[in-house]
């Protein structure tokens, strides 16, 4: 993958300091998590860790508290959650940084979980001195957090300029390589898969894998400034006028490569369970919803055909049912493929799990902003900052 892995490194006896996402959403003012999903993602990392005799400095955000402490955007119950997970003592930082925190360094097989980073306006400003305070906490760093990796923090990039070496922990290597493979060297056929709202989210995206992949499946409401683009009636149809020009480029650069839906499951209005009809042009009062059956069937024939698919965003209003079914069908057909899949942004990832077939999936990438960058050819200031890994002949 080019960058340096947890792997590499000979963590016994030093103090690593890992950047989690431990970003979870919470209830009750903060004191219940409603998902663990983003802790139980850092295990593997933090019990290779721990294997291989390090002591460990966890940091992470949570929310946005704007620079100031925030109760009800504590680590506290996430700490307590990790220490049931990793079934050991963690111990909880009342900060990040500062004369307490310092007193508190982990020996090996040690857990110290550091307080919000965000509790410091400085993590966002990426500011030096912090970054510096952060960085004398550890010998080495690790960063396992690629949801956060788009942003150049101090946690995520300031902070490495001042250790020797910044390795990706195991989550973040899984990332890099399948995103890497996904817009580098590809298997061919390669095939993406675009949903969702709305054009102007994934312009950057759709202009980069344009170079890379054999075709380009559209859905989702993005669909309706495309066919408008082109002439089509959409009647009511979710549309952005604004993109009309920018999407007649995008169609013209692509040649055969963009394929639009060819038919529609439309209604009056989006609303569960609302009367449905299947028609192949959006007829005037009505919204199109969902790809009708003849595009799930042709989108499903290209999907068969290809060893890489990468897929982000949903092909219709998936959280209402009927109009869940193209998205659905979409799911299935991935994982039926037997091709590398990649799947991106939190609906999609919903959407797999709906159809029952996230195990088939090669990799759910954890963070949608991220992932969508990183699809755009932007580098990620968090990943850029990892040490390049020596490349043995
Ligand atoms: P995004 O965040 O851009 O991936 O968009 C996801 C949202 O797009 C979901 O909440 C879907 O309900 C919505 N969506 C997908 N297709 C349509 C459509 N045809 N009309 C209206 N909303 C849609």
């Amino acid at each position: 993958m080019g960058k340096l892995s947890i792997r590499d490194l000979d963590l016994r006896g030093k103090r690593v300091f890992i950047r989690v996402d431990f970003n979870v959403p919470l209830s009750n003012g903060g004191k219940e998590i409603t998902s663990d999903k983003r802790i139980r993602a850092t295990i593997p990392t933090i019990q290779y860790a721990l294997d291989c005799g390090a002591g460990l400095i966890l940091a992470s955000h949570l929310g946005r508290p704007k620079g100031k402490p925030n109760a009800e955007m504590s680590l506290v119950p996430i700490a307590k959650r990790l220490g049931e997970l990793l079934a050991r003592p963690v111990k909880m930082a009342s900060d990040c940084v500062g004369p307490k925190v310092e007193s508190m360094k982990p020996a090996p097989g040690e857990v110290l979980v550091l307080e919000n980073l965000r509790f410091h306006s400085e993590e966002e400003q990426n500011a030096d001195g912090f970054s510096r305070q952060l960085a004398s906490l550890c010998d080495v760093y690790v960063n396992d957090a690629f949801g956060s990796a788009h942003r150049a923090h101090a946690s995520t990039a300031g902070m490495v300029k001042y250790l020797p070496q910044a390795a990706a922990g195991l989550l973040m290597e899984q990332e890099l390589k399948y995103l890497t493979l996904a817009t580098t060297n590809p298997p061919h056929p390669c095939l993406a898969i675009l949903g969702g709202a709305k054009v102007s989210d994934k312009i950057e995206v759709i202009a980069n894998l344009m170079k890379i992949v054999d075709r380009l499946l559209i859905g989702g409401a993005m669909a309706y400034t495309f066919l408008k683009a082109q002439g089509q009636s959409i009647g009511r149809s979710l549309v952005e006028d604004d993109k009309l020009d920018l999407a007649r480029k995008l169609i013209a650069e692509s040649g055969e490569k963009l394929v639009l839906p060819v038919d529609h499951v439309v209604a009056p209005e989006i609303q569960a369970g609302a009367e449905f009809k299947i028609v192949d042009v959006v007829p005037d009062g009505m919204m199109g919803l969902d790809i009708g059956p003849r595009t799930v069937a042709s989108y499903a024939g290209m999907i068969a055909a290809s060893r890489m698919i990468v897929w982000n965003g949903p092909m219709g209003v998936f959280e209402k049912p009927p109009f869940d079914r193209g998205t659905v069908a979409i799911a299935k057909a991935v994982a039926e493929s037997g091709a590398i899949s990649v799947v991106g942004g939190g609906d999609s990832e919903k959407a797999v799990k709906s159809a029952g077939v996230s195990d088939r999936i090669s990799h759910i990438s954890t963070g949608g902003g991220a992932s969508l960058e990183f699809l755009s050819g932007i580098e990620l200031p968090g990943v850029t900052a990892l040490t390049e890994a020596r490349t043995t002949e």
